[in-house]
C-alpha cells in the first residue's frame, strides 16, 4: 500500500498529509523553502507560527 510517488507529493508541515505538487492550490515560500498545504486553513496555521512548523520538521528528520 506504500506506492506514493514521493517526487510529486510533499508533506503538509501542519497536518502531515501528502499534497500533490502539481495539483496544490495552497503553497507559499518561507525562508527560501516552498511549503505546500492541503488547505488554506493549514497555510494560515503555518503562517501563524512558521518557525514552529519548519523547526518541527527539521527536528523530526534529525531524530529519525
Ligand atoms: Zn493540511
Amino acid at each position: 500500500m506504500e506506492e506514493r510517488e514521493y517526487g510529486k507529493e510533499i508533506k503538509d508541515p501542519v497536518c502531515g498529509l501528502y499534497v500533490n505538487k502539481s495539483e496544490a492550490e495552497n503553497f507559499s515560500e518561507y525562508d527560501g523553502v516552498t511549503y505546500y498545504f492541503c488547505s488554506l486553513e493549514c497555510m494560515n496555521l503555518f503562517f501563524d507560527d512558521p518557525d514552529h512548523y519548519s523547526v518541527c520538521e527539521a527536528a523530526k528528520k534529525s531524530s529519525e
